[in-house]
C-alpha cells in the first residue's frame, strides 16, 4: 500500500500531485468542492460574465513549473498587459506603472521630476535583491535546532549570494525587511499617489495597515518571485481557473486521480501515524501517506481528532494568526466605466505612433487599478478592520479583465474583479450575512468618486465576503494566504517554528499548501517544495 491522498486541488495541492506521479506514486486528490482550483478559480456569476473568483493574478507562477508540466501543451496563454498598476485619485490627477521602466519614467515626470529619477533606481535596487533572494522560494525552510548538513550548505549558498550583492543593498535589504512600507515608500518618493501606490503591495491580503512594522518585506517576496517590488498584472486567458484545469490535466495525464465533491471529514491515525482519511460521505479511504492542502487550521483542528496532537503544539496553532480582511465584489458592466484620471477622446502622440485617448485609456485600464490616493487612507482602511468594521473607505485593487481578454463577457460589455480591503472576518456588532450589501454599496460609492458613470453600467453585482470565503472556498478565517505573511509566520516559522519542512507531528501527514514556505500567492512554490520532501521521505 504506497498510495498517497492529497486533500485540496487547490493549484499547490495539483502541483504537488504533479510531481508525486512524475516520481511514480499514485496520488489520489479529493476536492470537497465541485471544481478543482482552491482559490484559482473562474466562474460564472451572472449569466454571460466570467471572472476569476478569487485570485486574479499569478503571483506569478514559478517559471520551474510552468517548464516542467508543459502548461501550453494543455492550453494555458497567460496574458501580460503593459501596465502594472493605474492610480487615479478623486482630483482628476493619475499615474500608471508600466511595465517599461522608461515609460513608466516619462509618466512620473509629470508629476514630480524627483519620482522621476527615483524610479529606475527603485525598480533596480529591488530587481538586485530579489535575485539574491529568489532561490529562497524554492528551498525547504532549515531545521532551526539541527539543521542538516545540506540546509547549512543552502543557507550558505543564500547568505553568499547576498553578500554579493555589495554592502548597500546588503543593508537595504536587513533594514528593509521588518521596516512599516510608509516609511520605505517616504524614502524613495515624494508623491503621495506613489508612495501609496507602492505601499500597497506591503499590504495585499493582510491584516496590517502601511504603517504596520514588517509590512515592507512584501516588497521584497513580491521582489524574490516576479524581480520588482510592485505586484504584476499577470492574468490568463479564461481566467485563473484556466490555470487549475490545465494543472489538474497535467497531474492526470502523469497518473494522478482527482475526485471532486469528496470532501475529507477526518484524517485517520493510528499509534501516531496517519493512516488514510474518512469522507463527510462516510467512506474510508486507506492510505500509506496523506498531504493536506487545506490550510494549517484546517488540517490541524478540524481534521485531526482530539488528543492526536500535544497540547503545546495546539495551543501554538490556535495562536496561528489567520483573520482575513478582504472581501472580492465583481461588477458585471453594460460599458467600460469613465476614469476621471484619464483624459477620453484627445488624440495624443506617443513618440513616432499617433493613439487615440481612448486606446491609450484601454491600456492603462489593463493592469492592475490602484484606488487609495495617499497612505493615510490606507491606514484608515485598516483603522476599521482593528476596531471590528469594515472600512466605510476602502482601499481597493481592481482589474478588468474582460479589456485583455473579451471571452469573459458579452459583446461590448465587462467584468469588474475588485479586491477590497479592509474588511475583518470578524464583525463586532453584525454578522456578515446582514452586511453583505452594506459593504458592497460603500465599495460601489467609493469607486464612483474616480469613474462617476460607473454606476449607471452596473447590470449585477457580487459580495464575496470573509465568511464566505471560509465557507464556500474552505479559506479558515477568510484569509487569503492561509496565514497572515508576516516575519513571524514565514520561513522557518512557517506555519510554525519546528514544523517549516512540510511534515507535521503525525507521521505520514504532511503539508502543500500556503500555510507553509513561502505562502500564499499563486506561484505554485509550497505544493513543489512539499513534493520534494515527500518523495525524499518515501524513497528513504
Ligand atoms: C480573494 C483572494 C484574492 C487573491 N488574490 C491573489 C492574487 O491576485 N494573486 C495571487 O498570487 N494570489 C492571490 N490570492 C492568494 C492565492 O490565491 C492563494 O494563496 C493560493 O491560491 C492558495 O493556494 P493553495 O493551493 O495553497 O490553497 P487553496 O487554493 O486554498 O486550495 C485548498 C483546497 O483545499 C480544499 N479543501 C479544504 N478542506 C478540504 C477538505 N476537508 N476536503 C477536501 N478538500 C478540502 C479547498 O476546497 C481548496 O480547493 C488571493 C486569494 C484570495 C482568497
Amino acid at each position: 500500500m504506497r498510495n498517497i491522498i492529497i486533500i485540496g486541488a487547490g493549484h499547490n495541492g495539483l502541483v504537488t500531485a504533479y510531481y508525486l506521479a512524475k516520481a511514480g506514486f499514485k496520488p489520489l486528490v479529493l476536492e470537497r468542492r465541485e471544481i478543482a482550483g482552491g482559490a484559482c478559480v473562474t466562474e460564472e456569476f451572472h449569466p454571460g460574465f466570467r471572472c476569476s473568483t478569487l485570485a486574479t493574478s499569478t503571483g506569478p507562477l514559478l517559471p520551474q513549473i510552468v517548464r516542467d508540466l508543459q502548461l501550453e501543451r494543455y492550453g494555458v496563454e497567460f496574458i501580460k498587459p503593459a501596465v502594472r498598476v493605474f492610480s487615479p485619485d478623486a482630483n482628476g490627477r493619475s499615474l500608471c506603472l508600466f511595465e517599461d521602466p522608461q515609460r513608466t519614467t516619462d509618466e512620473l515626470g509629470r508629476l514630480s521630476a524627483g519620482d522621476a529619477k527615483s524610479y529606475p533606481d527603485f525598480v533596480e535596487t529591488f530587481a538586485r535583491i530579489g535575485r539574491s533572494l529568489a532561490p529562497l522560494l524554492t528551498m525547504t525552510p532549515p531545521n532551526i535546532d539541527k539543521p542538516a548538513k545540506s540546509e547549512l550548505w543552502n543557507l550558505g549558498k543564500l547568505g553568499w549570494g547576498i553578500r554579493g550583492l555589495g554592502r548597500k543593498d546588503e543593508y537595504r535589504l536587513l533594514r528593509y525587511g521588518p521596516m512599516a512600507v510608509a516609511d520605505l515608500a517616504a524614502e524613495w518618493f515624494e508623491t503621495e499617489l506613489l508612495r501609496a501606490t507602492v505601499a500597497a503591495r506591503g499590504i495585499f491580503g493582510a491584516f496590517a495597515g502601511p504603517w504596520s512594522a514588517g509590512t515592507s518585506a512584501g516588497l521584497l517576496l513580491q521582489a524574490a518571485t516576479d524581480g520588482h517590488a510592485i505586484a504584476p498584472a499577470a492574468f490568463l486567458k479564461g481566467g485563473m481557473g484556466a490555470l487549475t484545469q490545465a494543472l489538474a490535466k497535467a497531474a492526470a495525464e502523469a497518473g494522478a486521480e482527482i475526485r471532486t465533491n469528496a470532501e475529507v471529514a477526518s484524517v485517520s491515525v493510528r499509534d501516531g501515524k496517519a493512516t488514510g482519511v474518512v469522507l463527510a460521505n462516510g467512506q474510508e479511504i486507506p492510505a500509506w501517506t496523506t498531504v493536506s492542502n487545506a490550510d494549517p487550521s484546517v488540517t490541524f483542528l478540524e481534521l485531526l481528532a482530539y488528543g492526536e496532537l500535544e497540547p503545546s503544539f495546539l495551543n501554538k496553532i490556535r495562536n496561528y494568526r489567520a483573520q482575513g480582511a478582504v472581501a472580492k465584489i465583481h461588477l458585471a458592466l453594460s460599458a467600460l466605466p469613465k476614469f476621471t484620471g484619464l483624459n477620453y477622446g484627445t488624440p495624443t502622440s506617443r513618440g513616432s505612433e499617433r493613439v487615440t485617448c481612448d486606446t491609450e485609456s484601454m491600456e492603462k485600464l489593463s493592469g492592475r487599478i490602484h484606488i487609495g490616493p495617499d497612505i493615510d487612507y490606507l491606514e484608515r482602511a485598516f483603522d476599521a478592520a482593528k476596531y471590528g468594521d469594515f472600512s466605510p473607505r476602502p482601499h481597493l485593487d481592481i482589474t478588468i479583465p474582460s479589456i485583455t481578454d473579451p471571452s469573459l463577457a458579452p459583446k461590448g460589455a465587462h467584468v469588474m474583479s475588485i479586491h477590497a480591503q479592509f474588511a475583518p472576518y470578524k464583525l463586532k456588532d453584525a454578522d456578515w450575512n446582514s452586511r453583505r450589501e452594506e459593504l458592497g454599496d460603500a465599495v460601489v460609492n467609493v469607486l464612483c468618486e474616480y469613474a462617476p458613470n460607473l454606476k449607471e453600467s452596473i447590470v449585477a453585482r457580487q459580495v464575496i465576503t470573509p465568511l464566505d470565503l471560509e465557507k464556500t472556498y474552505g479559506l479558515s478565517g477568510g484569509h487569503i494566504h492561509h496565514g497572515e505573511m508576516s516575519l513571524d509566520q514565514q520561513f522557518a516559522f512557517r506555519p510554525l517554528i519546528g514544523w517549516a519542512q512540510y511534515r507535521t507531528p503525525i507521521k505520514g501527514l504532511y503539508l502543500c499548501g500556503a500555510g507553509t514556505h513561502p505562502g500564499g500567492g499563486v506561484t505554485g512554490a509550497p505544493g513543489m517544495n512539499a513534493s520534494r520532501e515527500i518523495i525524499k521521505d518515501l524513497k528513504r
